[in-house]
């Protein structure tokens, strides 16, 4: 489903990244009953300070997130791909997740030895990348070899077996099929569809560094931004230790501290808001006095998908949609005022529903 998993070799601080999901997730966990709690999943808040400018207009009993799901992948490891560690089990946990970060050791500290021996962030990637080619390559050779008999039969199983031959080709050159040049043609998508290729997943690299390293990029970290950003990827740097103490505190204090550190957000939160976005999710809000409370849609969402967020009724028996920006909702300062300033606005089943609008369903029963 719509998750981000985390990989990573061993002592570069994926579980200690994963332990401040889980911190943040528990913060909240009594506003959200309705999710189970699995070790291996993080259901994280996902932060929004409209949500605390709507509060001061609504003055509700609470206030509700959106939520992320996240999902500590185990047993990435170098040979993982041919069944060593935990086998490839890691695989199948990887493809029910639709984005990729990967931490990647960007500290050094001789306490903690490094598996490969030495700090190297390049290496590192190639490695994570490396495994997960590897059994992108194996599926997709099994599917060659279905393709050679179709193709046999039936001209439009060649056009695929070519692009397939010619995508093994460039995944032994050791590249993501995210980069295949003919990614946007149906034979590759039809691949895709089939296979779930592992490195057609958009990848963030999370680089955790020390504390110095968060005022300044250290070496480690500007030769991965450098890769990163020749590959389109999104890098976020972060200090996985400090991550786990900002959550314990309160606002000011945790806003004292990113201040000193001169960031706006911390890299929690930059993973989590990049995340959001990689899944192709947005929100928008409901502003009642029991809840002010922010829903996750699909960007693009017409108005009756946007409702089913919240009721499946509500899609079915959608008859319109009574809308107002965040921006109008604040400035007029809440709904009646909004209201009478001819900001709200009806609109109908075609309506494609923006970030932070304000909405409330009128729908039949
Ligand atoms: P994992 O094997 O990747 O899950 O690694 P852990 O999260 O367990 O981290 C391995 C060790 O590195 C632990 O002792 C962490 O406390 C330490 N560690 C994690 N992040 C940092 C960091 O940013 N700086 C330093 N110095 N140590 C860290």
């Amino acid at each position: 489903g719509l998750a981000i998993g985390l990989v990573g070799l061993p002592n570069v601080g994926k579980s200690t990244t994963f332990n401040a999901l889980t911190k943040a997730q528990n913060a909240e966990a009594a506003n959200y009953p309705f999710c189970t709690i699995e070790p291996n999943k993080a259901v994280v808040p996902v932060p929004d300070k409209r949500l605390h400018e709507l509060a001061k207009i609504v003055n509700p009993e609470r206030i509700q997130y959106s939520t992320l799901d996240f999902v500590d992948i185990a047993g990435l490891v170098k040979g993982a791909s041919k069944g060593e560690g935990l086998g490839n089990k890691f695989l199948s946990n990887i493809r029910e997740t639709e984005v990729i970060l990967q931490i990647v050791r960007c500290f050094e500290d001789e306490n903690i030895v490094h598996n490969e021996g030495s700090i190297d962030p390049l290496r590192d990637v190639e490695i994570i990348e490396g495994e997960l080619i590897l059994a992108d390559i194996e599926v997709l050779a099994n599917r060659i070899e279905r393709l050679k008999k179709q193709a046999k039969a039936d001209k439009s199983a060649k056009a695929v077996l070519e692009t397939a031959e010619e995508l093994l080709e460039f995944l032994g050159e050791g590249n993501l099929a995210r980069n295949f040049e003919k990614a946007d043609s149906d034979e590759y998508r039809q691949l895709n569809n089939e296979v779930r290729f592992l490195t057609d997943k958009e990848i963030m690299y999370g680089a955790n560094t020390d504390e110095d390293g968060l005022l300044e990029d250290n070496e480690y970290v500007k030769v991965l931004r450098e890769h990163a950003e020749a590959n389109k990827c999104e890098l976020i740097k972060l200090c996985a230790k400090v991550e786990e103490e900002l959550i314990g505190l309160e606002d000011d204090e945790a806003k004292e501290f990113l201040d000193e550190l001169g960031v706006e957000e911390s890299g929690l939160e930059q993973i989590i808001h990049k995340g959001f976005d990689k899944l192709g999710l947005m929100s928008y809000f409901t502003a009642g006095v029991k809840e002010v409370r922010s829903w996750t849609i699909r960007k693009n969402s017409t108005a009756p998908k946007a409702a089913a967020a919240i009721h499946n009724d509500f899609e079915k028996g959608f008859i319109r949609a009574e809308v107002i920006a965040y921006e109008d909702f604040v400035s007029c300062g809440g709904e009646a005022k909004a209201k009478e300033a001819g900001k709200m606005r009806l609109e109908g089943k075609e309506y494609i529903v923006q970030d932070g609008d304000i909405m409330h369903f009128r729908f039949n029963v």
